[in-house]
This record gives structure tokens, sequence and C-alpha cells, in this order.
């Protein structure tokens, strides 16, 4: 296990275990298919043993139900590894390309290569999955890697340290525990691809780091999600996905659903049905939400201000809350809150919210609603609720954001074969089976010439050469 020394020494350990990886680099490169099936197997058996230890350091963290572990965390890493591995040998095959008329006598095809060394840095809100993920596309790609577990979960840090140590040499797979001071010292060194998924301030830090080294990036980030609730949709089906996919995990989703868009036709009914749902879903016997063992809570003080701040400064600026409301510090409680009335003035509409706090908007022409998702950032997702299929190509045609579910929320998590991963502001690159096998490969590609030569171009130029 990596035990760092304070943090004017960080540097040595760090250099010491990188240096050690990218000795070991080439010998990776060098791995077959079977071979880094072998370690991606590892992982997996390892993850079936320790299933309820991985379940018990989210509740330590912040009380993450197990069901919403097995839900939001395992059954994706596990659908993630079962797709890699049966994959990963066409994935390694090179891949054929057409050759033109003009250059007769060659062949050209592409291979993938591993980019190196690889660093990996994670959020805390899906503190296993977003971390051993990416680590499983990085070995099927043959790197070599250096994890950064965030510091706001440090119970499932400190397991995926121990699992880490006991699967993998420190020349193959590392773990460097610790905050944003760690993060820093390790952006020093020069990694050939960096994998971030974190918030978009932090995005930019890394990408700038990254920028010393022109190593490449993938940044999986966050934003405000919207979700557009229309005229024609199934409204009990829609307030069910949206309440409970804002609420699951305590709303610290990145792809929840952040704000939503509904046809002011449908106002009155959809906001009884939401209601219902959530009454239904956190508070079946009556009893107060707090008792639900499917509640997890909010990350720490911080966090748990910086939400209630934001409902404060909503309700100050004339919103209201027409549903929860209740918040209790000492345990970092939010219920699950709805706010009407809210104006682009308030924090609430320009900031994430990564709470389970919901405003909810109304509009009657749907340009208005575009107009109010594109005067944002490009979201991580954007999720349309309707049956009508015009309405729906509609919002697609003019609208940009990293994934969209047309009839669902999160569902898209779910999806190994579907590229996910945000636009612009909410990131860049994309992650899941064969698109995270890509972002930690180097597409290299190759042509050989088997006969023939062009020597027709060599100077001195004919006046043919010169009129082609
Ligand atoms: P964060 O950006 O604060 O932290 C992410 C990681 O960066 C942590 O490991 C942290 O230690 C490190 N870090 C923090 N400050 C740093 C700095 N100044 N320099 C270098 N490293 C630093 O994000 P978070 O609070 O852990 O996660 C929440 C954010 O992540 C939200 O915006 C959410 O939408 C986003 N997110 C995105 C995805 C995705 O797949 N797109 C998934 C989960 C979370």
């Amino acid at each position: 296990m990596t035990t760092l020394p304070p943090k004017a020494d960080l540097h040595t350990p760090m250099r010491t275990t990188f240096d050690a990886q990218r000795r070991h680099a080439s010998k990776m490169a060098l791995t077959s298919a079977d071979q880094r099936i072998e370690r991606i197997r590892r992982i997996q058996t390892w993850i079936k043993i320790h299933q309820s230890d991985i379940q018990q350091v989210m509740y330590d963290d912040f009380r993450k139900p197990s069901a919403e572990v097995l839900l939001g965390e395992l059954m994706a890493l596990h659908a993630e590894i079962k797709h890699t591995i049966g994959h990963l040998k066409q994935w390694m095959k090179p891949q054929s390309l057409p050759t033109p008329m003009a250059l007769i006598g060659t062949r050209s095809y592409f291979r993938h290569e591993p980019k190196g060394n690889v660093l990996i840095i994670a959020p805390w809100n899906y503190p296993f999955v977003l971390t051993i993920r990416p680590l499983v596309s990085a070995i099927a790609a043959g790197n070599v890697a250096i994890l950064k577990p965030s510091e706001l979960t440090p119970h499932t840090a400190g397991l995926i340290n121990k699992m880490i140590t006991a699967l993998f040499p420190p020349e193959e797979v590392a773990v460097f525990e610790g905050d944003a001071d760690v993060s820093k010292a390790l952006l020093e060194l020069p990694f050939n691809h960096i994998f971030f998924t974190g918030s978009p301030a932090v995005g930019r830090i890394v990408m700038a780091a990254a920028a010393n080294h022109l190593a490449s990036v993938t940044l999986e980030l966050g934003g405000k999600s919207p979700a557009i609730v229309d005229e024609t949709a199934d409204i009990k089906q829609a307030a069910g996905q949206l309440a409970w996919g804002k609420c699951l995990n305590n709303g610290q989703t990145c792809i929840a659903p952040d704000y939503l868009l509904v046809h002011q036709s449908i106002k009155q009914p959809f906001m009884q049905a939401l209601h219902d749902t959530l009454t239904g879903m956190y508070r079946p016997d009556g009893k107060p939400v707090e008792a639900s063992d499917s509640y997890a809570r909010i990350v720490n003080q911080p966090h748990f201000q910086r939400i209630k701040n934001l409902v404060d400064d909503a309700v100050n600026k004339g919103a209201t809350i027409t549903y929860g409301g209740r918040m209790n510090a000492d345990q970092n409680f939010i219920e699950p809150t709805v706010l009407e009335g809210t104006t682009d003035d308030m924090r609430v509409m320009q900031d994430e919210i990564f709470g389970p706090v919901l405003p909810v908007l109304t509009y009657t022409n749907l340009d208005d609603a575009l107009h109010i998702v594109n005067q944002r950032e490009k979201p991580l997702a954007l999720y349309i609720h309707s049956r009508n299929r015009k309405n729906t190509q509609y919002i697609l045609d003019r609208t940009s954001a990293g994934d969209t579910v047309i009839n669902d929320t999160l569902v898209q998590f779910g999806n190994v074969e579907l590229p996910f991963g945000g636009v612009n502001n909410s990131g860049l690159g994309k992650s899941n089976g064969f698109f995270s096998f890509q972002e930690f490969s180097n597409q290299r590609g190759v042509m050989q010439r088997d006969f023939g030569t062009m020597k027709f171009i060599y100077p001195p130029y004919t006046e043919k050469v010169k009129k082609l």
C-alpha cells in the first residue's frame, strides 16, 4: 500500500512509482488480449468476493444504500468488465482501411496501441465504479496506471487502495490517496493520458496541466442537465423516472435531471404525480424520510451547506418550496425538495445542484423551453419525455448534449455500447466499452507498400504532375 509522506515530499514517491511504471509500460504494451483479460478477471473476482465490503464502505462514507451500490456502481462495472472481456480480442485486431487508386500497391490499416502511462482521477459521488471502470479500459488497452480516488469518500478510497495493492504490482497499477494537493502533484508528471471525472472547474485545471506535457485528456464533467416534459408525455411514468433520477444517490449523480421544463397544460397533474411518487418512494409508511433505508445523505458539511444556500437564495428571491424542504445539518440530510417559481437570477438555476432539489419551470412554446436550455452550457445529459416523435426530433435537432434519453432517466449509463460523456463544458471524449478502450489507445495508422512506387511525383516535376 502506498503511504504518503508530508505534503512537501509528495513528489518523491510519486516520481518513483511513475518512473517504475514508465519502465514497465513497454512490457504492458506487448501483453496479449488473454494476458490483459486475466488482469481484468482479477478485478472481477475481487469485486465478487468483496461485494459486501464495497457496500459497507460507501454506507460509511455517505450512507449510500446497499441497493444503490448494486444498481449504480456494481451492475455497471460488471457489465463493463463482461463486455470488455468478450470484445477485447476483436478491438485489438488491426482494422483494414480502403486504399485510393492513386496509391495502388499499398495497403492501409490502423492498430490500437496503448497510450502508455495514464492517470485516473476520480470523484466521490460514485467513488468505486468511476475509479475502477476507467482502469478496466486502461488495462484492456495495455496501459500502466496511477489512480487518485476522491478524498471525500475516504473509506472507499482506502478499500480501492487495498484492492489494487492486492491485485497488481505498483509498476503496473498504483493508488495515491489524498486531496487536491496530491492530485496537483500527480498532474506535474508527464503522463501520456489523463482520464479525469469531476467538476468542470477542476476539469479546466486538469486540462491546463495536461497542456504542459501535451498529454491527451478524457474529461468526464458535469453541469445542469435539463429534462423536458411535453404535453404528450406519459405523466405518471415521467414523474416516477424523474423523481428516481433526481433522488438516486441523494441527487449526487452527474447525469441527474438538474431542472425540469414542463408544459404548462400538464403542470397540475404532473406536479401531483411527482409529489405522490416522492412520497411513495421515501415515505411509503408515512414515517419521515430520515427513516428510509433507500435514501443516502449529502457527502459532507460543505456540500450540505452549499445546497442549503442554493435553496435559501431561491426562496429569498421569490421561489416557493412546494414539496419537502426539511434539512438536518447534523446528518447532512436534505429531504427531496421541489421548487417552483425559480428564475435565472437565482443560483439554483446557475450552478449544478448536485443534491435532491428540483426546480420545476413551465413553458407553453417549445422554442421558449429550448431557449432556456441553449442559453446555458451544453449539458452532460438532456432528457425528453414525450410521445410525440416530431417534438422529440425537434428538440434533438435544436440542442446539443453529451447524451440524450427519451422517456427515461439515467439508464444511458447502463448500456456499455452507447458513448457516454459530455460535450465542451460537460466533458471531452467518451467512455463506455469500446469508446473507453479508444480513449486509452492511440489509433496508429499504418501504410505498407507491397509493390510499385510513385517515382512520377518526384522532381523535376513534369507538366503532367503540375496539372494534377
Ligand atoms: P471535483 O472536481 O471537486 O473533484 C474530482 C477529483 O479532482 C477529486 O479526486 C479531487 O481530489 C480532485 N481535485 C479537486 N480539486 C483539484 C484541483 N484543484 N486540482 C487537481 N485535482 C483536484 O469533483 P467532485 O466534487 O468529486 O465530483 C462532482 C462533480 O463531478 C460534479 O460536477 C459531477 O457532475 C461530476 N461528475 C461527472 C461524471 C461524469 O461521468 N461525467 C461522473 C461523476 C461526477
